[in-house]
């Protein structure tokens, strides 16, 4: 069975929360509009750092999707997209529904793009999806062992801020984490360029 709307959100990327937040204050264009979501949360990276310092909790780190589109006046469809068809306006979903739109607006965000992981004795975690990476991370704090962080982006470098006072050796791939460490007082294991090396 295929479903019309006018108007498709694929993602709740930032972008299109910003957008429902508009338009739960102020009048939506007409049209049925739907946001697709691959699940019914979505996460505010910014503060993620803080979330795994144990300054928030995960609801705090969340927007709550349904209390939004209800707001917004715009349906919630909970399913990841499986592939989309411009010639045909079609999305296929995960879950083998099938919407057809007059317009498509694409927020699904960046693909992580770690290197295989080659192996069981060093595991790989992406951090995004923030779930996954959220299930990784509570297994790694019940045996942490030696870890590096690869990548210096948003994500590198605001997510070891907190831990300092936590952690006693942790190592990166940018040799500006590594400063930026040290300036706050982590001891950065085995790294050359440290003038704090342990
Ligand atoms: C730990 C961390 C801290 C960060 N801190 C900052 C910061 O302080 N300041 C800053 O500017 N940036 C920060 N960033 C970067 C910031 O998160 C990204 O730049 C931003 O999230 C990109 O927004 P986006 O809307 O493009 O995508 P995203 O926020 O990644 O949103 C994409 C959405 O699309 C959904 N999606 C993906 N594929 C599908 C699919 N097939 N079907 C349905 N839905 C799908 C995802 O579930 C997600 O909800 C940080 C990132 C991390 C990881």
């Amino acid at each position: 069975m295929t479903h019309h709307y006018d108007l498709l959100l694929i993602g709740a990327g930032h972008a299109h929360l910003g957008v429902l937040r508009r338009w739960a204050l102020v009048e939506r264009p007409p049209g049925r509009i739907a946001l697709l979501s691959a699940g019914p949360v979505a996460w505010y990276s910014g503060m993620l750092p803080g979330l795994l310092a144990g300054r928030h909790s995960a609801a705090d780190c969340q927007v709550e999707l349904q209390t939004l589109c209800r707001a917004a006046k715009v349906e919630l469809v909970i399913s990841p997209v499986e592939s989309l068809s411009a010639a045909q306006q079609q999305v296929q979903l995960d879950d083998g529904r099938t919407l057809d739109a007059s317009w498509l607006s694409l927020n699904v965000g960046a693909q992580i793009s770690a290197p295989p992981q080659q192996g069981e004795a060093m595991q790989l975690l992406a951090v995004k999806p923030f779930d996954r990476f959220l299930a990784g991370w509570q297994q790694w704090q019940a045996a942490p062992r030696p870890m590096a962080i690869l990548g210096g982006g948003a994500a590198g470098s605001s997510w070891p801020w907190p831990w300092p006072a936590r952690c006693h050796s942790w190592r990166c791939s940018a040799p500006a984490i590594y400063s930026m460490a040290c300036r706050l007082g982590c001891v950065c294991a085995r790294s050359a360029t440290c003038a704090n090396t342990a």
